[in-house]
């Protein structure tokens, strides 16, 4: 008998015809053989409506409280989702995160989680219970609520399949699997028979939020196999796991476009040790994550320094930049609020050179001025301006993926 964690996510618990759905698509599951436990996320919008009442009482609300209140869109789920299954004859039981010990740390808004005591879940399916949990929020050492960050259902069901050493963890949402670019976006998209947990990883840090990134690092640490499908048919998904020969064949799994961020220049900058340390030093203190960085070649001494945060992150960022710049005697600060992040993302990338050139071609071809470069081993991301972000993905997955894509041609590496 196979132990499947199932995740419903907002639109596929959206209303209540949706949770019917649900409810029947798990009871199949369960009468087909398998032990079922169900993670499920707030129904559609609901979490973003949480977070904008609070905001509308307090411009910026404590975040013990913002927790209280936003964890609560997957209790609703979670009751309702049990309420339904019961009504169909079937013994199920909802838990919320304190109840199964969920523990993280005591990082509001984004805590980690340590362990999960899966006792309690093992005891009720050994009663036949379909075990429904509630997702994305946790419980810290002095009994706070917590949450794991936006999007953390995915995490809660992976941590579950981990803890509870299940077959498979299936990922139910509205797509019917990851595709080679978001297919809302991109009209050429197509979807994936099998991706890696690397590639889904740089996929996910990279803006493509099908899956959370945490959850695929936790799944590649605990070698549970992920299945990403739709909710609303029977369709196979895409697989999620081990890297094979066969994906490193392949040069460019996919094309991402994160539209959510902010560049920020601080020019005239003495060129010596320290200064970088002195400049994010404070910036990761206040938790803000930096993404891209560039440093130009020194001139007469002086440099300039290029980085982009997320666009939420840019009012803070620049504050604690401009102190920084009066203190380091730098010459000014610039900003671009709105600039596009796009990326291409392959195994393959490894072991075939060219791809960047070829990527910078296309974008050239097409007009768009790269502003700043970065690559990994399995990936390449340039920033362009915001009104490109759209029309350079779908010009490198036109070139990548759009054509059966070869690899650039005379530039195989040995
Ligand atoms: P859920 O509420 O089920 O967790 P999400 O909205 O978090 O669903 O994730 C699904 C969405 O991810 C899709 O509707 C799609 O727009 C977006 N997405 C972005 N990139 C991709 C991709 N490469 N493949 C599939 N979906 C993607
Ligand atoms: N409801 C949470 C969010 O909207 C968690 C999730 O859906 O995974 O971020
Ligand atoms: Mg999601």
């Amino acid at each position: 008998m196979a132990l499947i964690v199932h995740k419903y996510g907002g639109t596929s618990v959206g209303s209540v015809d949706r949770i019917k759905a649900v409810a029947e698509r798990i009871i199949k599951s369960q009468s087909s053989g398998n032990r079922v436990v169900a993670v499920v996320s707030a129904m559609a919008g609901e979490t973003n409506r949480l977070f904008a009442l609070a905001s509308e009482l307090c411009p910026n609300p404590d975040a013990r409280e913002t927790d209280v209140l936003v964890s609560t869109g997957e209790q609703v789920s979670a009751a309702l989702l049990t309420i339904r299954l019961q009504a169909l004859g079937q013994p199920a039981i909802s838990f919320l995160a304190h109840q199964l010990r969920i523990s993280t740390d005591s990082n509001h808004g984004r805590a980690r989680i340590k362990s999960i005591d899966s006792k309690r879940v093992l005891q009720a399916l050994e009663r036949r219970n379909i075990v429904v949990v509630a997702g994305y929020q946790g419980v810290d050492a002095d009994g706070n609520i917590t949450t794991l960050g936006r999007g953390a259902s995915d995490l809660t069901a992976v941590a579950l399949a981990a803890a509870l050493r299940a077959d498979l963890c299936e990922i139910y949402t509205d797509v019917d699997g990851v595709y080679t670019a978001d297919p809302n976006l991109c009209p050429d998209a197509r979807k994936l028979a099998r991706i890696s947990y690397e590639e889904m990883m740089e996929l996910a840090g990279l803006g493509a939020k099908v899956l959370q990134l945490r959850s695929v690092e936790m799944a590649k640490r605990f070698n549970v196999p992920l299945m990403v499908r739709s909710s609303f048919s029977e369709i196979t998904g895409t697989w999620v796991g081990q890297e094979d020969r066969e994906m490193e064949d392949v040069l460019v799994s996919g094309v991402t476009l994160d539209n959510n961020q902010s560049k920020i220049t601080i020019a005239g900058i003495d060129d010596r040790p320290g200064i970088a340390a002195g400049i994010f030093g404070p910036i990761a203190q206040d938790g803000i994550v930096v993404d891209m960085i560039i440093q130009n070649a020194s001139a007469d001494g002086r440099t300039d320094m290029t980085f982009t945060v997320a666009r939420a992150d840019l009012p803070p960022a620049l504050a604690l930049v401009q102190d920084v710049a009066r203190q380091i005697g730098a010459a000014g600060v610039r900003h671009e609020e709105h600039v596009a992040k796009v990326s291409i993302v392959g195994a393959g990338m490894r072991s075939h050179a060219g791809v960047a050139a070829k990527a910078f071609e296309v974008l050239a071809n097409h007009g768009i001025n790269i502003e700043m470069i970065a690559t990994s081993e399995i990936k390449i991301s340039v920033v362009v301006g915001a009104k490109f972000g759209e029309i350079a993905m779908q010009a490198l997955h036109e070139e990548f993926i759009g054509r059966a894509a070869q690899p650039p041609a005379a530039a195989k590496a040995s």
